[in-house]
């Protein structure tokens, strides 16, 4: 179960680094494409900067909902661990060291 924790951990660190890499990369195209040569309505460059704005704010706004999950899934953790009561898979009481012989 703990080799499963470990793959799922790798899997959501390398999604957000994907994610990340991707706005970064289309905020520098942004900024090297802002001042171009603008051939009016019909200018590519334009409609591909309006997609590019669209994506930053759609993966800014993804980003955004991961770290409030992560915060609040390590808070109720937290919590639930000072109760020996864990939402999440593969969490014992003998991993909480509680006993029980008393
Ligand atoms: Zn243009």
């Amino acid at each position: 179960m703990n080799h499963k924790l470990k793959h799922l951990k790798c899997i959501a660190g390398l999604l957000l680094f994907c994610m990340i890499f991707v706005m970064m990369f289309f905020t520098i195209f942004t900024a090297a494409h802002f001042l171009h040569e603008c051939t009016g309505a019909k200018c590519l460059t334009c409609h591909e900067l309006h997609v590019a704005e669209a994506l930053t704010k759609q993966f800014a706004a993804a980003i955004m909902t991961v770290v409030a999950a992560f915060f609040t899934a390590l808070l109720s953790n937290r919590i639930m661990i000072a109760d020996s009561i864990s939402p999440f898979p593969g969490r014992t009481l003998v991993m909480d060291k509680v006993r029980m012989d008393n």
